[in-house]
């Protein structure tokens, strides 16, 4: 149940401060997870990989909650001027 930013992303960063679970990740960076932070070639706790991008704004899976219990919709594909946000599934 997440979300993930395909490769249509005009790296805009509208989606990143939208997110309420600190999800979404600009190109390249670092995330964070339980006060850890992770890299490129980290698996998210759920075992996930292939997340993680050096070209687009990413989400890490586990993290995304699709917005239930914020938000009637997904905020970042609510805001991505280009529907790059789309469930992962
Ligand atoms: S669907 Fe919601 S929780 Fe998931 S990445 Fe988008 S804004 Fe964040
Ligand atoms: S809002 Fe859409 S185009 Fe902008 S950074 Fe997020 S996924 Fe990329």
């Amino acid at each position: 149940m997440a979300l993930m930013i395909t490769d249509e992303c005009i790296n805009c960063g509208a989606c990143e401060p939208e997110c309420p679970n600190n999800a979404i990740y600009e190109a390249g960076a670092e995330w964070e997870m339980d006060g850890k932070t992770f890299g490129e070639d980290d698996a998210a706790p759920s075992g996930a990989t292939g997340f993680y991008s050096e070209d687009f704004y990413y989400i890490v899976p586990d993290k995304c909650t699709e917005c239930v219990g914020h938000f009637d919709e997904p905020q970042c594909a609510s805001v991505c001027p280009t529907d790059s946000c789309v469930k992962a599934e």
